[in-house]
């Protein structure tokens, strides 16, 4: 199901009315999404039927492991890609556009409605639609991070010269790779402790696109539930999370989303529903 075959329900539109109401009565706002959004920008998931591995094979589990061992090797193999599905996830993200969700998200930031958003997706999709409070758990394709301190880099902004790499951080000689978080790598620590501050503070979250599976992230709703707040789950298909969920409003993000922020708006300027 995608925002152009999808129906809105009276029903659901009073749902997506009441999660406007949650919003505005809550503290602090955290968004989570996750592949599901992606899916709406044309992106396939990784697995499953016409999945991105199905279709191109997997990378390797220990991908991390081998760009320690031999990072200048990772290097050429990143700027000459030779395995179909490094060339396939590359074509795929380099076409890839945000869809009216992820606007959606933007136009809650500007309100002042969400604090902080955090995605498990890697496609830069969120960057691209001007979200600012992003936390990309899983960091992303189109920057590059250096694994001494933590700093992210355009990759204009970091010069690649073939006979010497990898190519080093200049502020302090650290290793750069690729800032996507690679099988077998840990989610780096300063965007780990800024997700869970985010999660700590949290009293409404709103959970997209993502069957909460994944950890860490598929612990944060469960997190936010233990402390008694609140979370809507916006996804087209049932997941772990739907029969905890405060409220789950069945459609897909570049649908809901935009009706949510009309809500809030309305309801901001006061009017009734
Ligand atoms: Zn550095």
């Amino acid at each position: 199901m995608d925002a152009a075959t999808f129906e809105l329900t009276p029903t659901l539109d009073a749902e997506i009315d009441r999660a406007a109401a949650l919003l505005l009565g809550a503290r602090s706002v955290v968004a989570l999404t996750g592949a599901g959004l992606s899916v709406e920008s044309g992106i396939p998931p990784f697995r499953g039927p016409g999945g991105l591995w199905t279709k191109y094979g997997e990378p390797p589990l220990d991908g991390y492991q081998r760009f320690l061992r031999d990072p200048a090797k990772a290097w050429r193999e990143r700027l000459h890609p030779t395995e179909s599905w490094a060339r396939g996830l590359t074509d795929t993200l380099g076409r890839a556009k945000p869809n009216p969700g992820h606007q959606a998200l933007v136009a809650l930031e500007e309100i002042g409605v969400l604090h902080a958003l955090i995605t498990q997706n890697v496609d830069d999709l969120h960057r691209q639609a001007g979200s600012k409070t992003l936390l990309e758990i899983h960091g992303n394709y189109a920057l590059l991070r250096c694994l001494g301190c933590h700093s992210r880099f355009e990759p204009a902004a970091i010069p690649v010269d073939e006979d010497a790499l990898p190519p080093l951080c200049s502020s302090c000689g650290g290793v750069i790779k690729g800032d996507t978080v690679q099988f077998g790598e840990p989610i780096p620590p300063d965007v780990l402790r800024d997700c869970y501050a985010a999660v700590e503070r949290c009293d409404c979250m709103l959970v997209i696109g993502t069957t909460a599976t994944v950890y860490p992230a598929a612990e944060f709703p469960f997190e936010v539930l233990r402390r008694r707040g609140q979370v809507i789950e916006v996804n087209p298909y049932e997941s772990e999370l739907t029969s905890a969920a405060t409220l789950s409003l069945a459609g897909p993000g570049g649908a809901v989303l935009p009706r949510l922020v009309h809500h809030v708006k309305r309801r901001n300027a006061g009017d009734r529903p």
